[in-house]
């Protein structure tokens, strides 16, 4: 079987997701990260748009990348010449199909985007570009019609044929057999464009590579309209791993690729997504955290070094007694058995209290269980934040630093950045790097009590804090300084 290529969409199909939206130099860097993943085609966005959106899709094309670069086009002679302009490689020309789609959105005939789209294929042959004629809702369109548009466009030598199921209504089965129909008479490259409505994308996607597709569109996170598009994460993990098919991507950048879009494009990765969610390696159960112990492929389906990510254990009521030995011997406190017993009985009450329990509220719990009073080596005596839309958010701090008073200040997006910059200018000779950061409300309204949780790394461990409280900077603060402490204590 050939090489299965990937054509990444986060450009395009991805930017369509609800309340997305990105400025040119966000779609370059998107797209020079993409390149760099190694997928083969890059839909760069669609040049009608505006013009900024043309902006960027010249930029990409113009960026000197490996990867093929497209640009959507509907089946107007005006979106075409738009793209082209923008010096693209390849029109994504799409075309309505379904008799629902010519008949209700397009008010026309089969006959005549038939004619439309060989019209517009030849053109944008004539002028040294390539075409992937993208049929939408293609999965709700007449198999008879979906041939005979293929052989046609394929006379005015198509590059490329690929069916969109646009509202996400197929099955594995129904999509194994439409794509051996047409792979019988194929004399082009299939592609395939699933979204996820029904949580089916990768499922479909890999039955059309199955029955002979050779180009599979997907996004990062799998974003897109409604409930998204394939995702590229998954898509080409099972096509590597499921099915070991040759895909070039690097796939120990997926991790990476993933948080730049996500920070990005503002859409937060479920925690339990595959591949890419915070979850996917973390073990909290006690038997499970035993097993990885022993051997990790007990349970895991594939290494994380092999996406880029890291696995992770934490602290909860599921917990297990090595869980606990192994944290304490991470951040270097010794226990005997009977010091053991009771900090994971400790551990498993928070547990129980609904508490996400982190490495400092460990560190506190050995530190009762020990009888030790720890060293405060960080103590937070000033801090002013201030915020406005006249002038840059700006925070200044007084800290005991080991003692000694140091007072430095900061700015930042807003007031929980500026003090948070504050504070790493403070605190410069303690080599750290604040990794996550995350905000939950815990009651509702404008007073809500919010609790911060941070993530903090220190020569390659790492260490989670929280801060609470009503003030978000101070709770803001709070949980750095808690982490810190922990850091140094070290
Ligand atoms: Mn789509």
């Amino acid at each position: 079987m050939a090489r299965v290529r990937i054509l990444d969409t986060t450009l395009r199909d991805g930017e369509q997701t609800p309340g997305v939206s990105l400025t040119p130099d966000e779609k370059i860097q998107i797209a020079k990260a993409l390149d760099d993943l190694g997928v083969d085609v890059i839909e760069a966005g669609a040049a009608i748009t505006s013009e900024g959106e043309r902006e960027s899709i010249k930029r990409i094309a113009r960026e000197g990348l490996r990867a093929e670069i497209a640009s959507y086009a509907r089946l107007l002679r005006n979106d075409v010449d738009l793209a082209i302009d923008c010096g693209v490689d390849t029109v994504f020309l799409v075309a309505p199909t379904s008799d629902l789609h010519i008949k209700y959105k397009l008010k026309s005939t089969r006959g005549r985007v038939l004619d439309d789209a060989v019209e517009l294929i030849d053109y944008c042959k004539s002028r040294g570009v390539k075409v992937d004629l993208c049929t939408e809702d293609g999965s709700r369109t007449d198999v008879g019609f979906l041939l005979k548009l293929m052989e046609s466009a394929r006379k005015v030598k198509v590059d490329r044929f690929t069916v969109a199921d646009t509202v996400g209504i197929m099955t594995p089965e129904k999509t194994h057999d439409l794509f051996s129909k047409l792979k019988k008479n194929a004399k082009v490259p299939l592609g395939v464009h699933c979204h996820d409505d029904l949580g089916l994308a990768t499922s479909n996607t890999l039955a059309a590579v199955r029955a002979g597709a050779e180009f599979v569109d997907v996004t990062v996170n799998g974003l897109g309209e409604r409930a998204g598009n394939a995702s590229l994460e998954e898509v080409v993990m099972a096509l590597k791993l499921s099915y070991g098919l040759d895909v070039r991507v690097k796939t120990e950048k997926l991790r990476a690729v993933s948080e730049l879009v996500e920070k990005l494009c503002g859409v937060p990765v479920p925690p339990n997504k595959a591949i890419v969610g915070d979850n996917a390696f973390t073990h909290e159960a006690g038997i499970h955290v035993d097993g990885i112990l022993k051997k990790p492929e007990t349970y895991e389906a594939i290494k994380p070094e092999l996406v880029g990510a890291q696995r992770r254990f934490v602290l909860g009521k599921h917990v297990g007694m090595k869980s606990v030995k192994r944290m304490l011997d991470e951040i270097k406190v010794s226990v005997n058995e009977k010091q053991l017993k009771e900090i994971f009985d400790k551990v498993k009450y928070l547990g129980d209290k609904g508490k996400h329990v982190t490495s400092v509220d460990l560190e506190a719990t050995a530190n009762s269980v020990l009888g030790l009073k720890p060293k405060k080596h960080i103590q937070m005596k000033e801090l002013v934040a201030v915020a406005g839309n006249k002038f840059t958010p700006t925070a200044s701090v007084k800290l005991l630093l080991n003692g000694k008073e140091v007072v430095e200040s900061g700015t930042g997006t807003g007031p929980v950045d500026a003090a948070i910059n504050a504070i790493k200018h403070a605190t410069k000779n303690v080599p750290f790097e604040l990794m996550e950061y995350h905000v939950d409300a815990i009651s509702g309204g404008s007073d809500a009590i919010v609790r911060i949780e941070v993530k903090l790394k220190s020569k390659g461990k790492i260490v989670t804090a929280q801060g609470t409280g009503a003030d978000i900077v101070l709770a803001s603060v709070d949980a750095m300084i808690n982490g810190l402490n922990l850091i140094m204590s070290r």
